[in-house]
């Protein structure tokens, strides 16, 4: 074997070890007492078949140990996993997080949209934002991300900043739609701030202020100034984070929009911890049967 041979050898060998070390990384959150189960029917122990398959005993199924997470949404391999929930936790941007995982940013763009997905499927109010209101579930189907899905339709969604002392909790406001806001705004006054796409309101109730994004579908030329600045544009820290970030998202759209403001409540709540093994809970978490159409 000649020096170079050697060098390659060794090479393939220390990326071989990288892939198993994270194999075994997300094998253990994905099945923490090392019982397997059957994604559909959740029978236990499974047959181990050929090329480290799994099948039911009771329903057939035939699985394999991320089948039916969110991690297996994308063709990533669990080393570039890691290292793209590494950067990610490191609040890298997709340029960054590519590089880090050595894959296109195309790919890692799709990736993150998993890990944001599954981020916001860990919410209380997954259900709810997973549900039809958002058209968030249109994003992916049959255990794989829509390459391009259609363009998202029906009534904008509005989410309301709630802030709690430090923390802040963002929800969607299901009564109300865009409509509704620039109803507020012409017919009571309610302050709206724009930014690109995104409109923000003053306080309404309990909220610091509402906010959505929006499309070609809202007639943005209706909104009425009114003197003053909404609440949330100089008192609500959540927002004065979030901002700043928004405007640096590519790729948004009233559609993602709520991936976004999951992503930004996490990161504003958690400021200073490590995300990672958070985020890694996240994507080994199953999809909920109820997200999958
Ligand atoms: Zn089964």
């Amino acid at each position: 074997m000649d020096q170079g041979t050697m060098i390659e050898t060794e090479a393939q060998g220390g990326v071989m070890a990288a892939e198993a070390a994270a194999r075994a990384a997300l094998l253990w959150r994905c099945w923490p007492d090392g019982k397997k189960s059957c994604p559909r029917c959740h029978a236990q122990s499974p047959y181990i078949l050929a090329e480290g398959r799994l099948r039911c005993g009771t329903c057939r199924y035939t699985f394999h140990d991320f089948t039916g997470r969110w991690l297996n949404l994308s063709g990533l391999s669990p080393a570039q996993w890691l290292e793209l929930a590494r950067a990610f936790a490191l609040d890298a941007n997709t340029r960054e997080a590519a590089a880090a995982a050595n894959i296109s940013y195309n790919t890692a763009f799709k990736a993150l949209t998993v890990l944001r997905l599954a981020i916001l499927a860990q919410g209380t109010d997954a259900r709810q934002l997973l549900g039809p209101q958002t058209g968030l579930s249109g994003l992916f189907s049959s255990g794989k991300l829509c390459p391009s899905p259609e363009a998202a339709t029906g009534e904008i969604p509005v989410y309301g900043i709630l802030s709690q002392g430090q923390r802040v909790f963002v929800d969607m406001v299901p009564e109300l739609t865009a409509e509704s806001l620039l109803h507020f705004n012409h017919n009571f006054h309610l302050r709206v701030a724009r930014l690109g796409h995104i409109l923000i309101t003053d306080r309404y109730k309990t909220y610091d202020g509402l906010v959505l994004c929006g499309d070609d579908r809202l007639p943005y030329h209706y909104l009425l100034r009114h003197q003053g600045q909404p609440f949330a544009e100089s008192g609500s820290p959540f927002w004065l984070y979030a901002r700043e970030r928004l405007r640096q998202f590519k790729g948004l759209s009233a559609r993602r929009f709520p991936l976004y403001l999951k992503e930004l409540e996490l990161r504003f709540n958690r400021q200073g911890e490590d995300l990672l093994p958070m985020f890694l809970d996240a994507l080994c978490a199953p999809i909920p049967t109820s997200a999958i159409v």
